[in-house]
């Protein structure tokens, strides 16, 4: 599956832009059938995570993509 490069890639920019309803749509698709981009985007999160304690910003009402 090529897949896995273009979801991780989607996981990345969606720190840095919002996604269009179909790159969600792509990693809601694929998510459940691939523990390596779960852990990516597990990983990715934790790294914000601490990239906003470290700089003491909080950023109420953020969006997570979670519902
Ligand atoms: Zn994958």
């Amino acid at each position: 599956m090529g897949k896995c490069r273009n979801i991780t890639r989607l996981l990345s920019d969606a720190l840095d832009r919002p996604l269009t309803t179909g790159e969600w749509v792509a990693i809601r698709l694929h998510l459940p059938t691939c523990s390596g981009c779960r852990n990516y985007r597990k990983q990715i999160r934790l790294l914000r995570e601490a990239a906003h304690t470290m700089s003491g910003i909080s950023t109420p009402g953020a969006a997570n993509g979670d519902d």
